[in-house]
């Protein structure tokens, strides 16, 4: 196959070519002739030009990405992270479950090492991690996201016992799931250069990137105020970024992109040849001309829009707890993302409260499924992750208030 894509490749670009050699169905085949979306803010978009919606009914012609797409992410990249020049590449990916899966596949073999937050992403431990014969290695947070010194230690563990060192760090350094953790940038410089020393590749997992805020309310801090990303420090190439649309424009679309070495941008492109040929053209058409529209000050506004969302949620998550589940857990201020991660106090292990909390009608994720070597390897937990993302303001609080009574059952003294 490589053989073949690499003759096509040769033959690309050759002036009043004829091209015999696909089986790329004919562009009077397609079944859309118009396509109109309205946006949120009331815009109303119209696709008619044949060149476009030939292009988001046909194969993807370039794997790195609908070509409009691919350059509004580039220059996306570029004013918001401004990385060292030369060093990156950057492919239109079905969003960064998808990018996970591929960069492990890509860079580990069975067995392999990866060091990860001790507590992370449910899915990476059960659906990559596990499946794969990978052994995650847990690394302890502290209030600022992973700790350097016990990722030294936890290096030189490997080295003392002639082990061979993980060469793959996986994290969520924004509003971490589950944690909802922020790694501050002084915290994230201290990891680059643990990683550049050990040689480590780092996975920076970013879905909740713009879905910073400030806690306690105040102003919606937009597109300039989110932080340095490992990216923007990466003058080895080590960084493989995941970006989403996911979390600020809408899952459903399974788009994102990945940015990292152009040698694993090249493995990542012949991969996915292999797999779909290149993201969804249809959802990428849709996206580009959405963002084409939008232009920058409309793309803030929506992502204002979706701070300020949140940042409510988060408020009336957390004025819910702090009325609901006072001396009964503890808790970090959420300042991005959509989780609260509670510790029970006096309840060494959140699955003896379950039934319980089925009984009273509120569901919650116990702490012991995010952790990323597996709950089976994973005793007592005593922590349990609150999504405040999707149920209603009055749910928030009304689900709180079930989770407080259920503990305070369990916690006070027997009659
Ligand atoms: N199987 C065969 C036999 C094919 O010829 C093709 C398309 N050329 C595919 C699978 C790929 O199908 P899809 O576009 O659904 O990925
Ligand atoms: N990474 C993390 C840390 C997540 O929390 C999620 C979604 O919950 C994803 C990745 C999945 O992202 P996507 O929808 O882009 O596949």
């Amino acid at each position: 196959m490589a053989g073949l894509r690499k003759l096509v490749t040769a033959f690309a670009g050759v002036p009043g070519i004829i091209g015999l050699h696909g089986g790329l169905p004919p562009a009077s085949a397609f079944p859309i002739t118009e396509l109109t979306y309205t946006l949120k803010d009331g815009q109303k978009i119209v696709v008619d030009d044949p060149a476009k919606l030939a292009a988001a009914q046909q194969y993807s012609l370039v794997t790195s990405g609908y070509p409009p797409l691919h350059r509004w992410a580039k220059s996306h990249m570029l004013s918001m992270h401004s990385p060292p020049a030369g060093v990156h590449d950057l492919i239109m990916t079905n969003g960064n479950n998808q990018t996970i899966e591929m960069v492990m596949r890509l860079l580990m073999d069975k067995g392999d090492a990866i060091l990860c937050e001790e507590y992370t992403y449910p899915h990476v431990a059960e659906s990559f991690v596990q499946p794969q014969g990978y052994t995650a290695v847990p690394l302890s947070m502290d209030s600022f996201g992973i700790v350097p010194s016990l990722l030294r230690q936890t290096m030189e563990s490997f080295r003392a016992a002639g082990k061979p060192l993980p060469r793959l760090l996986y994290t969520v350094p924004v509003g971490q799931n589950p944690t909802g953790v922020v790694t501050p940038f002084e915290r994230r410089k201290e990891i680059y250069a643990l990683c550049r020393e050990y040689d480590i590749v780092l996975l920076e997992d970013d879905p909740y990137y713009y879905l910073q805020f400030s806690p306690g309310g105040g102003q919606p801090k937009g597109l300039c105020d989110l932080g340095r990303s490992y990216l923007s420090m990466d003058v080895d190439g080590r960084v493989v970024r995941m970006d989403s649309f996911s979390k600020v424009l809408a899952p459903g679309m399974r788009l994102g992109w990945v940015t990292a070495a152009p040698k694993l941008i090249e493995k990542i492109i012949y991969h996915l040849q292999g797999v779909h040929i290149g993201a969804n053209s249809f959802i990428q058409v849709v996206v580009a001309e959405m963002l084409d529209a939008w232009g920058e000050a409309g793309f803030e506004a929506h992502v204002r829009a979706m701070q300020t969302e949140y940042a409510q949620r988060a408020a009336v998550v957390q004025a819910a707890a702090e009325r609901h589940l006072a001396g009964l857990a503890e808790w970090q201020p959420p300042a991005a993302g959509m989780f609260l991660w509670l510790r029970l106090l006096g309840i060494p292990d959140a699955r003896s409260i379950l039934d319980a909390l089925k009984d009273s009608g509120v569901v919650l994720v116990p702490g012991r499924f995010c952790h990323c070597c597996g709950p089976e390897h994973h005793k007592a937990c005593p922590y349990l992750r609150v999504s405040f993302a999707s149920a209603t303001l009055a749910d928030l609080s009304e689900g709180m208030a079930r989770l407080g009574a259920v503990l305070r059952r369990f916690t006070s003294p027997p009659d």
